[in-house]
């Protein structure tokens, strides 16, 4: 998961990707860092905590310059120190560099023993070290050409954002698993951002998405230019729709709302029930339990109350503490619940734990009937390219059958989104990457 963010030809460079990050909050929120250069010198801070906890007007103030790279982190690969939080910065022969990564690469382990076989000196475990020490021991005379030596090498999913002193780089996978896009400031410079919530925060108007397989190079007194590494291949991750990216973002020319929206209308067409009440799980659920209300004619309730003062119950590493977050994030309106057959739309069904909570909530509030739509289908893989599903063993719907669920989460009943309607919803006129849904690891 996480967010990466790289602004280029603005007095104000880190601070516009300061509140960048913060709009991205949701994308990660184990630590987070900035780099900036003002032409001679890049400097960075990082620090595990949010956004607003980590950076405070003495430390923007302190990253001065036109150039400057931000990341919020969600663990994915790697452990939770700090040394682990980007932007990974290193000197080396050229210069200096920093870079943020977005993504997770799938080759990470032969390349890391391989560079270090060679005496390559590791400070993390994060896999995004790799195309540090691959730039850095490439013989090219440019950058720019060492840098693409080192995609050569690397596989996976990868939107990342790279700066030396006086440039900038922004580089999209072949698959552009992970959403990157593009910008223009008010003040003329360039942003490129994982979601375009950050643009609308920071004033900046959309240009296009870095499209799969592109680097984008930004460099003072000219236009960026556009190089095409890789063939494309696009195959946007169908997990940032279903649940990762802010509804108010548009990602391959898609409001993630609206993408929401139909697949909540696609659920109620395949699984339509009698009932008096359709509510969300709050708030991953809202917009598809609004389409699903729209289509099957139930009236729409915020029958449970969310907590905002609790993050995400993912963001927890174990078990026991994912757990109690559940039951300090959601409350039931009994009122609303008494006697009455309840729809209840969530995005996901990971391990079940969220689903189980709420269903003793909502029988508990008095609800007579409890019925389960889910606006995905059944997470049976680990995603290998960036979002945090965890290994087969604790994957649900990979162990049980979605009777086995529907027992064990207590539900009345229990249907999933399938994956033909899943597609549909989010438009057939290009490829996703449904590795959770299917399988099928499509980068070799
Ligand atoms: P679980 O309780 O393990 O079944 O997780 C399902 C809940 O977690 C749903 O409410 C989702 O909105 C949310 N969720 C799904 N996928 C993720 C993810 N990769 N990271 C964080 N939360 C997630």
């Amino acid at each position: 998961m996480c967010a990466v963010v790289g602004v280029f030809g603005s007095n104000d460079a880190s601070k516009i990707v300061y509140y960048s990050l913060f709009a991205m909050q949701h994308r990660g929120q184990e630590a987070t860092g900035i780099s900036a250069s003002n032409g001679k010198k890049i400097k960075t801070i990082k620090k595990q905590g949010l956004v607003t906890d980590v950076f405070d007007e003495n430390t923007l103030e302190s990253l001065v310059g036109y150039i400057s790279i931000g990341h919020n982190r969600y663990s994915t690969a790697g452990s939770e120190s700090v040394l682990d939080a980007q932007p990974v910065f290193a000197a080396y022969k050229l210069g200096e560099l920093s870079i943020v990564h977005n993504g997770n690469l799938i080759n990470k382990n032969e390349v890391r023993s391989l560079l270090i076989e060679e005496g390559a000196i590791f400070q993390s475990s994060m896999d995004t070290e790799n195309i540090i020490h691959l730039i850095a021991r490439s013989h090219q005379e440019r950058l720019q050409d060492r840098i693409i030596e080192a995609l050569h090498v690397i596989k996976g999913a990868y939107s990342l954002v790279m700066q030396s002193r006086t440039k900038m780089f922004a580089i999209r996978d072949r698959y552009g698993v992970r959403p990157l896009s593009l910008g223009k400031l008010p003040d003329g410079g360039y942003i490129v951002a994982s979601e375009t919530c950050a643009f609308d925060l920071v004033g900046a108007e959309f240009i296009r998405d870095v499209r799969a397989g592109e680097m984008i190079v930004f460099e003072e007194g000219k236009e960026y230019k556009s190089v095409q590494l890789f063939e494309p291949d696009l195959h946007i991750c169908a997990f940032e729709f279903i649940y990762f990216a802010r509804p108010d973002s548009v990602i391959e020319g898609k409001s993630v709302y609206a993408a929401r929206q139909r697949m909540g209308r696609a659920l109620a067409r395949e699984s339509q029930i009698e009932a008096d009440l359709v509510i969300p799980v709050p708030d991953s659920g809202v917009s598809a339990a609004l389409g699903y209300a729209q289509e099957s004619g139930i009236p729409f309730e915020m029958g449970i109350v969310r907590n905002h003062y609790v993050g995400r119950t993912f963001i927890e590493p174990t078990q026991e503490r994912r757990d109690m977050k559940v039951k300090l994030k959601l409350s039931p309106i009994s009122s609303l619940l008494k006697g009455k057959r309840i729809v209840v739309v969530d995005d996901s069904i990971v391990r079940g734990t969220t689903s189980k909570r709420i269903i003793r909530i909502l029988k508990e509030a008095g609800a007579k009937e409890v019925h389960m739509r889910i606006a995905a289908p059944t997470i049976e893989h680990p995603c290998r390219y960036g979002i945090d599903t965890p290994s087969y063993k604790e994957l649900i719907s990979a162990n049980m059958s979605v009777e086995e669920v529907r027992k064990y989460i207590n539900a009345d009943s229990l249907s999933f989104l399938s994956i033909k309607a899943l597609k549909e919803s989010l438009g057939n006129d290009c490829n996703y990457s449904l590795v959770s849904f299917d399988g099928n690891y499509f980068i070799k």
